[in-house]
C-alpha cells in the first residue's frame, strides 16, 4: 500500500502551492485586499513585505518602527 493510483508522479518540493489564504508566508487567514489578509496589507503598505508575500530585507527595522508608531 505505499503507491497511490494517482498517476504516480511526485510533485517536486520546491514548487509553491497555490495559496488560498493570505500571501504572507505562514498566514492562512481569508485575504480581504491584494491578496492579504488586513494584518499583511498593512504590513505591506508599510514596506514590510513585498507583494509576493515575502519579507522585505530590512524588515526587523520595519517591524519595530512600524508596532512602534502603532501602539502610539
Ligand atoms: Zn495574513
Amino acid at each position: 500500500m505505499s503507491k497511490d493510483k494517482k498517476g504516480g508522479s511526485e510533485k517536486p518540493t520546491n514548487v509553491i502551492p497555490l495559496r488560498q489564504g493570505c500571501l504572507c508566508e505562514g498566514c492562512k487567514r481569508t485575504p480581504s485586499r491584494a491578496g492579504f489578509c488586513d494584518e499583511h496589507f498593512d504590513w505591506f503598505k508599510a514596506g514590510l513585505i513585498t507583494k509576493a508575500g515575502h519579507k522585505a530585507k530590512d524588515f526587523d527595522k520595519k517591524y519595530r518602527s512600524f508596532t512602534h508608531k502603532k501602539v502610539a
